[in-house]
């Protein structure tokens, strides 16, 4: 088909930040669809914002990228885009992930008095480890 003939109709996409006008090939799942070349510039796809370091960030997608390739008898394929605007930088790997809950973990291990990685998790009352718990009672068992 004549790409010149495509039935073309303006859409406004809000991308977070900015209100695009652009000419869309139509509406599919009620989001605009755009041709190859066609998006306005600010939506990517996933895989191009995992290339720029990002995440959707729990958003949906603001837009459709619909193509065909050049292929005869090829099937269109259907990307997502998502908004630069709206997208959160990515969350570490697995292991940096496990290191931080690790740390997490670790700092309930620690007494707030002796400063000492006890090895159980202490009281969230007092936060002081059994050993400084036990010296203070003592203490005052003295005292009375
Ligand atoms: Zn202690």
């Amino acid at each position: 088909m004549n790409p010149r003939k495509r039935r073309q109709r303006p859409v406004t996409v809000f991308d977070g930040r900015t209100h695009h006008v652009a000419l869309c090939r139509g509406f599919r799942d009620t989001l605009p669809v755009f041709g190859w070349g066609e998006a306005p510039s600010t939506l990517l796809t996933r895989a191009q914002l995992r290339e720029a370091g990002l995440r959707p960030n729990g958003h949906g997608p603001l837009a459709l990228l619909v193509f065909r390739h050049h292929k005869p008898m090829a099937r269109e394929t259907v990307a997502e885009l998502f908004s630069v605007e709206l997208a959160a930088p990515q969350r570490g790997t697995i292991i940096q992930r496990y290191a931080k809950v690790e740390q997490a973990l670790r700092a309930r291990r620690v007494c707030v008095e002796c400063r000492r990685d006890v090895g159980y998790y202490v009281p969230t009352s007092t936060r002081t480890c059994w050993d400084c718990e036990g010296i203070e009672a003592f203490g005052e068992g003295v005292a009375a």
